[in-house]
C-alpha cells in the first residue's frame, strides 16, 4: 500500500514530537481524551439539532485500554468519528499550519511550547508511542477506515471493519530506553492517575477496567481476582465546581488544558450568576501577547456552551475589542443549543452575559492595578495599546469605561502613572495635563520643547505609542482638566518677567522677513516662551501636532493633514544676537541661518530635511 507524505510543517512537527525531550508526556493522554470528548460533543450537538438521531447518554463514552502483553493502549471513543477525507485532512496536516513559521526552532526544542501553543493534539501520540492507529467510523457512513502511521516519514489509510460509529485510536508504546521509561503508559493505577489529573472535568464518562482481588463470597479465606469497568472521571466541569475548591494550579491547568495561550496566565476570573440571568465563566487575562494579536488574523471571543455543551469556539459578541485579550468559556443554561450565529448576535440573554462580563473584567483589571501593580504593569506593556485604540475609538464611546485603566510614562517617576495619579498631584496653579510626544523615552528626554513645563516643576506624560495622541483627543480632559501638549502654541502658563525680549517692532520685521524665507514651509516665526537653553524648536498651533501628522502621513489613505507650525527661537541665546546683527548687515547670512535653524528643528523633532545635501553645504558656509 502506498505511504502518503505529511504535508512539510506538519512533518517537522512530527519529528519535534517524537524527539522531545519533554519531561510531561503525560499529556498525550489529555490531548487523545480532548479530542475524544469534542467527537462526543459533536454527535450530541448534531443530535439535539437532528430530529433523526437520539442522544443517549449512556451509550457515549471514552475508554481508556491497556494492554501489557501487545505494549498497546487504546483510546475508544463513541463520537462522531471521521471518514476517509477527514482522517486524511484531519491527521494528515496540522490545523493550524503557519503558525509554526512563526517560531524559531529554539523555541520549540521543549515539547511544551508546541503543545501549548499551538495545540498540536493528536500528535503528542507520537511522544509515547512508535506507532499510531486510528480506526474510525463515521455518522452516516457504512465504511471505516484504518489510519496508520510509524512517524515522520508518512501514513497510510485502508478500509476496515468496525461495527459502530466512533474512533479507536491505538498506540504502540515505545521500548523502554536507558532514561526513559515508557511502560508507566501501561500501568492502569499511572493511566488512572493522569486521568483524574488533567481531565476530571470531561463531561463524559472515561472509563477503564480496573483489576482487583477481593474475598470471595460466602467464603472467609478464598480470593478471587475480578476486573470492574470504573468510571475514573468525575465529570464536573471546573466552571460547574466552587471557586473555593479549586486552586490556581487547577485554573491554569485548564488554561493550558484548553489551548488558550501558552504562557500562564496572568489572573483568572471565575463568574457564577445565578440570577436573572444565569451563566458561568472562567476568563483569564493572558500575560503574554499571542503571536499574532495585532494582525488581522487574530479573532477575538469566548468558546460558549449551552448546559454544558460547547455551541462555539469563538464568540465574538461576548468581548468588546477593547478587551479582546481575554481567553475563556461561557456556559449558560439560559442559551438555546441550536440557535444560529446570526441570531445569537440578537439574542437579549446573550447580550445581558455579554455586559456582565464586560464590568467584571474591568473591575478586576482595576482592581489588579490597585493591588497588584507590577502584574498589572506586565499587563498593560502587552495590551495597553489595545486599551488606548479603545478608547479612540467608536467616538469615544468607552472613554469612561476605560480611562482609569490608561498608563503613561511620567518625567517625574520615571515609570508608567495614572492619568488619577497625575492630577492629583498637580500643584494649584497647573492648568493643563502637559504630555510630550516622540519616538522614545530617552528622545522625550531630551526635546528642548519641554524645558519650559520641566523648569516649572510640572510633571510630563510621555506619549510613545502612536495612538496615544488620538486615544488623548478622544478623552479630551480628565477629571475637567485639560491635556495640553509642551508643543503647543499656547502653554497656559504665564512667561516670568524677567523675559525682556519681547517681540518689539524690530524683532516683529526680522520675523516677518525669516517667515519670508521659508515661505509656507512654517505658518509663523516667533520668540519662544518655553525655550531655555537651545536655540530653536517646532511649535504647532491648531489641532493637529507634529506627531500626529508624522503618524497620518503613513496611514494608507494618507490625506495629507499638515501641522500648522511655528519655528520658535530663543531670544536669550546666542544664536538670537548673531541673526539680529545679521539683519543689519547682511541679508545673504539672515537667509542661511533661517534655513539652518529650521532644518535643526526638524531633525530634533524627528522629522526629515527637504534637502540633505543643501543643509551640509549650510552648515560648510558657516564653518568657513
Ligand atoms: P485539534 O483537536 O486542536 O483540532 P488535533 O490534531 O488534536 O487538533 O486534531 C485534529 C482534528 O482531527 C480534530 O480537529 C478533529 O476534527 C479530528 N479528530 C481528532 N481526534 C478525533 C476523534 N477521536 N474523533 C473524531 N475526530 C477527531
Amino acid at each position: 500500500m502506498a505511504q502518503k507524505q505529511f504535508k512539510a510543517e506538519s512533518k517537522r512537527l512530527l519529528e519535534m514530537m517524537i524527539n522531545s525531550i519533554y519531561t510531561h508526556r503525560e499529556v498525550f493522554l489529555r490531548e487523545l481524551i480532548s479530542n475524544a470528548s469534542d467527537a462526543i460533543d459533536k454527535i450530541y450537538y448534531k443530535a439535539l439539532t437532528d430530529d433523526s438521531l437520539t442522544f443517549d447518554k449512556d451509550s457515549y463514552y471514552i475508554k481508556v485500554v491497556p494492554n501489557k502483553e501487545e505494549r498497546t493502549l487504546k483510546i475508544i471513543d463513541t463520537g462522531i468519528g471521521m471518514t476517509k477525507e477527514e482522517l486524511e485532512t484531519n491527521l494528515g496536516t496540522i490545523a493550524k499550519s503557519g503558525s509554526l513559521a512563526f517560531k524559531k526552532e529554539t523555541d520549540l526544542k521543549d515539547g511544551y511550547d508546541i503543545i501549548g501553543q499551538f495545540g498540536v493534539g493528536f500528535y503528542a501520540a507520537f511522544m509515547v508511542a512508535d506507532v499510531v492507529t486510528v480506526v474510525s467510523k463515521a455518522l452516516g457512513s457504512d465504511e471505516a477506515y484504518k489510519w496508520e502511521s510509524k512517524g515522520a516519514e508518512g501514513y497510510t489509510i485502508e478500509p476496515v471493519e468496525k461495527d459502530s460509529v466512533g474512533t479507536e485510536i491505538i498506540l504502540k508504546i515505545k521500548e523502554n530506553t536507558e532514561d526513559e521509561n515508557y511502560d508507566e503508559f501501561l500501568e492502569e493505577y499511572r493511566l488512572k492517575s493522569i486521568i483524574k489529573k488533567y481531565s476530571d472535568f470531561i463531561r463524559y464518562p472515561i472509563k477503564m477496567d480496573i483489576s482487583g482481588r477481593r474475598p470471595k463470597e460466602g467464603s472467609d479465606n478464598e480470593w478471587e481476582d475480578y476486573v470492574e469497568e470504573q468510571t475514573i472521571n468525575s465529570m464536573v466541569p471546573i466552571w460547574r465546581k466552587n471557586k473555593s475548591e479549586l486552586t490556581d494550579e487547577d485554573y491554569e491547568k485548564f488554561y493550558a488544558e484548553k489551548h488558550y495561550g501558552f504562557d500562564k496566565p496572568l489572573k483568572h476570573i471565575h463568574i457564577s450568576v445565578d440570577g436573572t440571568i444565569r451563566y458561568n465563566a472562567i476568563l483569564y487575562i493572558p500575560e503574554k501577547i499571542p503571536f499574532d494579536y495585532y494582525s488581522k488574523e487574530f479573532e477575538k471571543g469566548l468558546e460558549l456552551y449551552s448546559n454544558g455543551v460547547l455551541i462555539m469556539n469563538k464568540c465574538a459578541d461576548l468581548l468588546p475589542d477593547y478587551f479582546s485579550f481575554v481567553k475563556g468559556m461561557v456556559d449558560s443554561e439560559d442559551l438555546s443549543l441550536n440557535i444560529s450565529r446570526e441570531m445569537l448576535q440578537h439574542d437579549r440573554q446573550l447580550k445581558l452575559i455579554a455586559k456582565n462580563i464586560n464590568k467584571k473584567i474591568k473591575s478586576e483589571l482595576q482592581s489588579l492595578l490597585k493591588n497588584e501593580r507590577e502584574k498589572y504593569e506586565e499587563f498593560y506593556k502587552s495590551f495597553g495599546r489595545q486599551l488606548k485604540f479603545g478608547v479612540y475609538s467608536d467616538f469615544g464611546a468607552n472613554k469612561e469605561v476605560l480611562q482609569d485603566l490608561l498608563m503613561f510614562y511620567s518625567s517625574k517617576e520615571k515609570k508608567l502613572v495614572t492619568l488619577e495619579e497625575y492630577v492629583s498631584r498637580m500643584p494649584e496653579d497647573q492648568k493643563y495635563i502637559y504630555y510630550a510626544s516622540g519616538e522614545s523615552i530617552e528622545r522625550i528626554d531630551k526635546l528642548p520643547q519641554t524645558e519650559l513645563v520641566s523648569e516649572k516643576g510640572y510633571e510630563i506624560l510621555y506619549f510613545t505609542d502612536d495612538i496615544d495622541e488620538f486615544a488623548i483627543r478622544m478623552l479630551m480632559a480628565y477629571k475637567e482638566k485639560e491635556f495640553k501638549s509642551v508643543a503647543s502654541g499656547d502653554l497656559g502658563i504665564e512667561a516670568d518677567e524677567t523675559e525682556k525680549e519681547t517681540d518689539s517692532e524690530e524683532n516683529k520685521e526680522l520675523f516677518s522677513y525669516m517667515k519670508e524665507v521659508l515661505s509656507d514651509k512654517v505658518k509663523d516665526v516667533r520668540i519662544s516662551k518655553r525655550l531655555k537653553s537651545h536655540p530653536v524648536c517646532l511649535s504647532t498651533d491648531g489641532e493637529v501636532t507634529i506627531e500626529m501628522e508624522k503618524i497620518l502621513s503613513q496611514m494608507p489613505d494618507n490625506q495629507n493633514v499638515k501641522a500648522e507650525k511655528v519655528l520658535e527661537i530663543n531670544a536669550n541665546h546666542e544664536v538670537f544676537q548673531s541673526l539680529k546683527a545679521a539683519f543689519e548687515q547682511d541679508k545673504e547670512k539672515v537667509n542661511l541661518y533661517t534655513k539652518l535653524l529650521y532644518n535643526q528643528a526638524l531633525l530634533i523633532e524627528g522629522l526629515p530635511i527637504q534637502d540633505p545635501v543643501e543643509f551640509t553645504n549650510d552648515i560648510c558656509k558657516v564653518m568657513v
